[in-house]
C-alpha cells in the first residue's frame, strides 16, 4: 500500500461530496495508490466524485468523472481502529456465525458455522466476510487497513484449539482456504488446499504422517498455489507427472511412491521459477496472504461474472473467504472423501445419495478426475465413521427443514463435515421432497410453497423423447443420468462454437471430455452436455441440473477429440454438425434425431399445485389463440383467457389469408365488406372451439392489432405483386398502387390496433358479430360463456369510446337477431403510456383493463421490441441494463405506470378488473410484481402457467 501525501479536505462544488465530508470536517484524509501521485486542493470534489462511503470504518473510494474504476481510495489514517467485525471463527461447539449469516459471510461460512455450533465435527477455521471482499475490490485490490492483523487473531484461535501451527515443522498446521458467497456458484471461484508446506514443513509433516503422504500432499500444493494463485497454468504441472509415471511405467498416481513424489515437488518447483522467474513462496503466512487475495479476485474472474450474468445473480458484496484447517481423506486406505445429498436431487426419493473416493483429497471427486464409488463402499470399508454420517444426515435435515448436500472427509476412520448447504435439485425432485416432508411432518405446505422454484416447474414442463422404446437399436453409449429432460441437437466441442451455434438459431449438444466453469457459456447455451468422465456431481452434472438442462456425463464409451472435432464410439466416428439425442433421466446417448413430447402432469405436481393454488390471490390466466391452445392451457391450471390474438387465426389455412389480404387489398368499403363476410365463419367456428374448452371460465377476446403489412406475403416486390394479383383477382396496376398506400415508416406506431377498428368500422362489425353469434349459439348448447372484448393500442378515451359503442351495437344487433342474449365485458389494453396516465378517464369507458407489457415497454424505454437484439447484448454487458426488459418487468418505469393506470382506473370505477397480458406475465419475479401492485389476474403462454401459480403463491407466503 503507498500512502501518498496526507491532505486537508476542502469541498466547494459538488454537493453529494459536500454533505459527505463536511461530517469529517477537521479531520485528516490519507490519498492511498494513486499513480502517479496526485494532490487534489480547492475544488477537486467538482474532478472527482465519492462513489461510496464506509461509515464503521471511515473509509471512502472515489472516482474520476467518467472513470468506471476507482482511481484512488481515501481513507482514515491506518492507526485509527476499525469497528466492523470482518473475521468470524468456527470450532465444534462454538461459533461466532450462524446460518441467517450468508450475506455477510457466504453460504459456506453461515453453514459451516451452523453445523459446528450443533455439535457436528467441523475442522475449526475462520470466515472473511463478504464486506471484506466488497472493500477489498474498492480499496484498489489492496488488503483493506487491519484485516490481516484480524485474520492472524482468528488463526490464533484456530491453532490454540488444534494444538498445531502454521509454519511449524514440529506440529505442522495445513489450511484450505475456499470462496463461498452468499448464493452458491459451484466451481467459480477459486480453493487452495493443503497452504502451509515448504521443504521444513514437509519434512515435519513426513514424520509425523509418513513420507508418502507429505510429500503428496506438497506436489499437490504447488500446483494448486500455482494455478490459482500464481497464474501457472495446471498443464505444465499435469505434464510433468504424467511424463513421470510414464518413465516408471505407471498408470494411477496412487501407484507413485514417496521417492517419486519427492521428484516430482523438485520439479513443480523448477516449473515456478520456468513459468514466473521466481522462486515458490515458502513463508506459509504470505502463502495464506497471497490465497486470500486470489479467492477476492476471483471473485471478479471472467467465468464467475459470466454465472452471475447467466443466473441473474445480482446486488452481492463479494465472495467470503474460509480458513479452515485441512483434514486428510488421503491418509491411507483407512480415510477418505465424498458427497452427498440427504435425498435423490434427480428424483425426490428418500435415500441418501452420494459418491466416496477412498484415499483422496475432496477435489478429485468434485472435479470428477477420478469416476467415485456409491457409499456402500464407504459403509462396508468404514463402518462407524458411515454410521455417525447418516446421524448427521438426520439431523441437519430435521435442524435446516430441507434437503442437504453435504460434503465430508474421513480422516483414518473419523468423519469430518466439510460443508453443507440446501442441495440443488431438479424439478422432480424439488416437488417430491416438499410433498414428502409435507407428509413426513417436517414442514407445512407454507413452507413447501417455497421449496420449489419456478424454474423447477419449467423443467417438469420440458420435452422428453416420445417413444423411448423406439430408439433403443440406436443408442451407441451409456453415461450417467446427471441431469433428467430430452435433447436434440447437432454436436459441437467447444463452448465457444455452442454459443456461436446457438447464436445462428441451431439446437447444439455440447460434447466435452470433462467441462471446466470456463465452459457455462456454451453450456448455457446448448440443448444438452455430453461429458466422458465425471460422476453425478461432477460440474457438468451439478451445473446442469441446476439449469434443468438435459445432461449425461462419465460416458466411458466415447473418446472425444477435440482438435479433430470428432466422437468415437467402438470404432465409429462421429463429425461435428451431426445429430445426438441425449436422455439425461438414463443416461442414454442415441444417434441421430429423436422425436420429443411434452411431459405429463404428476400426482405429487398435482398435489403441490392445489396448495399454491390454495394460498395465493392472484388469478392465472393464459394468453391462447385456438381451442388446443386453450385446453392445453385448461390443462395447466387457467382460469380463463386473458388475451386471444384473434389475427393469429388467420393464418390457419390459405383460404384464410386470401381473405384477409382481399380485405387489407380493398379499395371501398363495401369490397371490404365482401372480403369480412368471407373470414366471419372462420372466426365464428374459432371462437366456438375456445368458448366450448373453457366452459365457465372468462374468454378475453382482443379485436384486430398488428400492422396489416403483416398479413402480406413476403419476398422481393414482384413476387409480392404477382401472389396478391392472383390471391385478390385485382390488376397489378392496383395491386402496386394499394402496396404504395399501404406503406409505413414505421408500422408499430402506424396503421394498428384500434386504429384499424376506427378507421374500418366494418372490421370491428365482423369480428364482435363473429365472437356473439358463437357465444350465443354455445350458451344455447349448454356452455357457459363468459366474453370480455378487448380493445386494442389505445391512448385517449375517444378511441375506446368509439369502439365501445360500436361493439355494444353489434351485440345488441345479433342478440336480438338470434333471440338469446348474456353479460359480457367490453375493455381495453393500456400499453400506451399516454392510456396509463389518463386511465381514470379510460375507466369511464372501459370495465376491465390488462396491461399490454410489450408494447408499454416498447414505448416507455422507446426500444423497438423488434430490433433491441442489435444493442441487448452490448447493454447487458456494459450494464446499462440488467436484465431483457422485454422479458423481467422494469420495475421502475414500466411497473410504475402500471401502479399508476391501476390507482387511477380503480378511483374512477371501483370494479374495474386488472390484469396484464405481456410476456411478463409468465416471469416469476414480475408476477410477484403484479401481485404485490394489486391486480386480479396476470395472463401468460399456457406452458407458463404452473409456473405463475406458484409464484404468485410464493409472494402471498
Ligand atoms: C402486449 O403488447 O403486451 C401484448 C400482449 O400485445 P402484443 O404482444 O400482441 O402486441
Ligand atoms: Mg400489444
Amino acid at each position: 500500500m503507498n500512502i501518498v501525501k496526507r491532505i486537508g479536505i476542502r469541498c466547494t462544488s459538488d454537493g453529494y461530496s459536500r454533505r459527505l465530508l463536511k461530517e469529517r470536517d477537521a479531520e485528516q484524509i490519507d490519498l492511498l495508490g494513486a499513480n502517479p501521485p496526485t494532490v487534489f486542493v480547492g475544488k477537486w470534489c467538482s474532478r472527482l466524485r465519492i462513489i461510496r462511503c464506509h461509515n464503521s470504518n471511515n473509509s471512502f473510494s472515489i472516482r474520476r468523472k467518467h472513470h468506471a474504476t476507482p482511481r484512488a481510495v481515501l481513507t482514515t489514517p491506518a492507526s485509527e481502529p476499525t469497528t466492523k467485525k470482518r473475521v468470524y471463527t468456527f470450532g465444534k461447539g462454538r461459533s461466532e456465525g450462524n446460518k441467517s449469516m450468508k450475506s455477510l459471510l457466504g453460504g459456506k461460512g453461515a453453514n459451516l458455522a451452523e453445523m459446528a455450533s450443533i455439535g457436528l465435527s467441523v475442522p475449526p477455521g475462520l470466515t472473511i466476510s463478504t464486506e471484506a471482499c466488497q472493500e477489498y475490490q474498492e480499496n484498489g485490490k489492496v488488503l483493506p487497513p487491519g484485516l490481516w492483523e484480524e485474520i492472524l487473531e482468528g488463526l490464533h484461535t484456530v491453532e490454540k484449539d488444534m494444538g498445531a501451527f502454521l509454519g511449524d515443522p514440529l506440529k505442522p498446521l495445513l489450511l484450505s482456504v475456499r470462496s463461498g458467497a452468499a448464493i452458491s456458484m459451484p466451481g467459480m471461484m477459486d480453493t487452495v488446499l493443503n497452504l502451509g508446506l515448504n521443504d521444513e514443513v514437509v519434512a515435519g509433516l513426513a514424520a509425523k504422517s509418513g513420507e508418502r503422504f507429505a510429500y503428496d500432499s506438497y506436489r499437490r500444493f504447488l500446483d494448486m498455489f500455482g494455478d490459482v494463485v500464481m497464474g501457472i497454468p495446471h498443464s505444465l504441472f499435469e505434464e510433468k507427472l504424467e511424463k513421470l509415471k510414464d518413465s516408471k511405467g505407471i498408470k494411477l498416481d496412487t501407484d507413485l511412491t514417496a521417492s517419486d513424489l519427492k521428484e516430482l515437488v523438485e520439479q513443480y518447483k523448477n516449473a515456478y521459477i520456468e513459468a514466473k522467474g521466481e522462486k515458490f513462496p515458502s513463508d506459509p503466512r504470505k502463502q495464506l496472504e497471497l490465497s486470500v487475495k486470489a479467492v477476492f479476485e476471483s471473485w471478479d474472474s471472467p467465468r464467475a461474472i459470466k454465472y452471475r450474468s447467466i443466473n441473474q445473480i445480482t446486488g452481492l458484496k463479494g465472495t467470503a473467504v474460509n480458513i479452515q484447517c485441512m483434514v486428510f481423506g488421503n491418509m491411507g486406505n483407512t480415510s477418505g472423501t465424498g458427497v452427498l445429498f440427504t435425498r435423490n436431487p434427480s428424483t425426490g426419493e428418500k435415500k441418501l445419495y452420494g459418491e466416496f473416493l477412498i484415499n483422496a483429497q475432496g477435489e478429485d471427486v468434485v472435479a470428477g478426475i477420478r469416476t467415485p464409488e456409491d457409499l456402500d463402499t464407504m459403509k462396508n470399508c468404514m463402518p462407524e465413521a458411515y454410521k455417525e454420517l447418516l446421524e448427521n444426515c438426520e439431523i441437519l435435515e430435521q435442524h435446516y427443514k430441507d434437503m442437504m448436500d453435504i460434503e465430508f472427509t474421513v480422516q483414518e476412520n473419523r468423519l469430518w463435515m466439510l460443508q453443507c448447504r440446501s442441495g440443488k435439485r431438479t424439478g422432480k425432485g424439488a416437488v417430491k421432497i416438499a410433498v414428502d416432508m409435507v407428509e413426513e411432518g417436517l414442514v407445512d405446505i407454507r413452507t413447501a410453497i417455497k421449496m420449489v422454484e419456478p424454474q423447477h416447474l419449467d423443467q417438469l414442463l420440458h420435452p422428453q423423447f416420445e417413444n423411448p422404446s423406439a430408439y433403443k437399436d440406436k443408442v451407441i453409449a451409456m453415461g450417467l443420468p446427471a441431469s433428467p429432460g430430452a435433447a436434440v441437437g447437432q454436436i459441437v466441442f467447444s463452448a465457444d462454437d455452442a454459443e456461436a451455434w446457438h447464436s445462428q438459431g441451431k439446437s447444439v449438444i455440447l460434447v466435452r471430455t470433462e467441462t471446466s466453469p470456463e465452459d457455462v457459456g456454451g453450456m448455457h447455451a446448448a440443448a444438452g452436455i455430453l461429458t466422458a468422465r465425471g460422476g453425478m456431481t461432477s460440474h457438468a452434472a451439478v451445473v446442469a441440473r441446476g439449469w434443468g438442462k438435459c445432461c449425461v456425463s462419465g460416458c466411458a464409451d466415447i473418446r472425444v477429440n477435440d482438435a479433430e472435432k470428432v466422437l468415437l464410439v467402438g470404432g465409429n466416428a462421429i463429425n461435428e454438425g451431426e445429430w445426438l439425442s441425449l436422455n439425461g433421466s438414463t443416461g442414454e446417448v442415441i444417434l441421430g434425431k429423436q422425436p420429443l413430447s411434452p411431459p405429463a402432469m404428476t400426482a405429487d405436481l398435482e398435489t403441490f399445485m392445489s396448495w399454491a393454488d390454495e394460498i395465493r390471490h392472484l388469478k392465472v390466466m393464459a394468453n391462447a389463440d385456438t381451442p388446443e391452445d386453450a385446453l392445453t392451457a385448461r390443462n395447466n391450471g387457467a382460469q380463463g383467457i386473458g388475451l386471444c390474438r384473434t389475427e393469429h387465426m388467420f393464418f390457419a389455412s390459405d383460404e384464410r389469408i386470401k381473405a384477409v389480404r382481399r380485405m387489407i387489398m380493398a379499395v371501398t368499403a363495401e369490397q371490404r365488406k365482401e372480403a369480412l363476410n368471407l373470414l366471419l365463419p372462420y372466426q365464428r367456428s374459432d371462437f366456438a372451439g375456445i368458448f366450448r374448452a373453457m366452459d365457465g371460465l372468462p374468454v378475453t377476446i382482443r379485436l384486430l392489432d398488428p400492422p396489416l403489412h403483416e398479413f402480406l406475403p413476403e419476398g422481393d416486390l414482384e413476387q409480392i405483386v404477382n401472389e396478391l394479383t392472383a390471391d385478390t383477382g385485382m390488376s397489378e396496376e392496383e395491386v402496386y398502387s394499394r402496396i404504395e398506400k399501404l406503406s409505413e415508416v414505421n408500422p408499430m406506431l402506424g396503421f394498428r390496433g384500434c386504429r384499424l377498428g376506427i378507421s374500418y368500422p366494418e372490421l370491428t362489425e365482423m369480428q364482435v358479430r363473429a365472437i356473439f353469434q358463437a357465444a350465443v349459439s354455445m350458451s344455447n348448447q349448454g356452455i357457459t360463456v363468459l366474453p370480455e372484448i378487448m380493445v386494442p393500442l389505445v391512448g385517449t378515451p375517444h378511441e375506446l369510446g368509439h369502439q365501445v359503442s360500436l361493439v355494444r351495437g353489434v351485440a345488441s344487433k345479433v342478440f336480438s337477431e338470434m333471440g338469446s342474449s348474456l353479460s359480457y365485458k367490453v375493455g381495453t389494453m393500456i400499453e400506451i403510456p399516454r392510456a396509463a396516465l389518463v386511465a381514470d378517464e379510460i375507466a369511464k369507458e372501459a370495465e376491465f383493463f390488462s396491461f399490454g407489457t410489450n408494447d408499454l415497454t416498447q414505448m416507455t424505454f422507446g426500444y423497438s421490441r423488434d430490433d433491441i437484439g442489435k444493442f441487448l447484448p452490448v447493454y447487458l454487458s456494459k450494464g446499462i441494463l440488467q436484465h431483457d426488459p422485454f422479458e423481467v418487468l422494469d420495475q421502475k418505469g414500466v411497473g410504475q405506470l402500471i401502479k399508476i393506470a391501476t390507482e387511477r382506473g380503480r378511483a374512477a370505477r371501483p370494479s374495474l378488473k386488472v390484469g396484464i397480458c405481456g410476456e411478463h406475465g409468465g416471469e416469476p419475479s414480475s408476477v410477484a410484481f403484479f401481485a404485490e401492485a394489486g391486480l386480479d389476474y396476470v395472463s401468460c403462454s399456457p406452458f407458463r402457467v404452473p409456473i405463475a401459480r406458484l409464484a404468485a403463491a410464493q409472494v402471498a407466503v
